[in-house]
């Protein structure tokens, strides 16, 4: 048996094109055919962010926000069989989840950041590519006006996100179990439209956005701050260890967020060892998608 859930971000999703809704399904295929194929749900779940950092069309790789200076700074982790490796602040890297996994395979530590970790995943062989494009550019200048007018700055939280709901929706995520019950995580991201330069949200922090152990994997989206000091990741694992199922942990997870911060903050897919499925968000809709061994095809839900 297997399972893979995928989101393509939680935010105010008002409409999804037909390449969205293909993409999102290219994305949840190409998990399940590494996992029913007998491959590792490490590769399932970096092969379905890949899929969605190269489509352009969500706030990871090549769809990228810009921040307060108008670059592009992506944070990207994953997660499996107890190794963990993520990288934060990277502006150049095609594919930053590939970044990802080789600082967990190839390094003794579990984040790098900027210059660096550019550097390393460079020498490793990774491809460039230049993700400003003019149409972020005329968001960026539409985003900077509302910005000098002093109507906004960079307070993240619930009356802004009112707002501005569409800011945050577009970070992309995947967990998958394997047929050797092993689990994984991955999540990419450009992060937040016009955050601080050097500003690292939750997709990179190990335990907060993204996480698997032997119990449970997960992936969200939403306000980085807030899932870093909620720390969902943890959070989900002790639920696990307390007996709690993927589809329970996922709606305490939200219920505890939108108690402490409002709502409009978060969303998460989970995963559990016996390969039930989670899925929760309080923000108006996230993208997602699963398919399990069981089921003939696979599910994509746009809004
Ligand atoms: N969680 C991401 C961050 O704060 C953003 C998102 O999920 O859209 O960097």
């Amino acid at each position: 048996m297997w399972a893979i859930v995928i989101h393509g971000g939680a935010g105010q999703i008002t409409s999804t094109s037909e390449r969205e809704h293909e993409v999102l399904l290219e994305a949840v295929k190409s998990g399940a055919e590494v996992l029913a194929s007998g491959g590792s749900a490490l590769d399932a779940v970096e092969k379905a962010v890949l899929v969605m950092e190269d489509s352009g069309l969500f706030n990871a790789g090549s769809g990228s926000c810009l921040n307060i200076a108008g670059e592009v700074e992506m944070d990207a982790a994953i997660m499996s069989g107890g190794r963990a490796g993520a990288v934060a602040c990277v502006k150049r890297i095609k594919n930053p989840i590939k970044a990802a996994r080789k600082v967990m395979e190839l390094t003794d530590h579990v984040i790098l950041s900027g210059e660096f970790a550019e550097r390393f995943a460079i020498k490793m062989g990774l491809e460039t590519s230049n993700f400003i494009t003019e149409e972020k550019m005329e968001r960026y200048r539409k985003l900077m006006e509302v910005f000098n007018r002093k109507e906004w700055y960079y307070k993240l939280n619930k009356d802004l996100l009112d707002r501005y709901p569409e800011l945050i929706h577009g970070t992309v995520g995947a967990v998958a179990i394997d047929s050797k019950r092993e689990l994984a995580a991955a999540t990419s991201t450009g992060g937040v439209w016009l955050k601080l330069p050097g500003r690292i949200g939750d997709s990179a922090v190990i335990g907060a956005g993204t996480y698997a152990d032997e119990r449970v994997a997960i992936s969200a989206t939403g306000i980085g701050e807030y899932i870093i000091k909620m720390g969902f990741g943890i959070r989900a694992s002790v639920m696990a260890e307390m007996g709690m199922k993927a589809d329970e942990i996922a709606r305490a997870l939200i219920a505890k967020t939108s108690s402490e911060f409002g709502r409009g903050i978060a969303g998460v897919i989970v995963v559990d060892r016996n390969y039930r499925i989670g899925v929760d968000y309080n923000t108006a809709g996230m993208r997602r998608g699963w398919m399990r061994s069981d089921m003939k095809r696979p599910v994509v839900v746009d809004l």
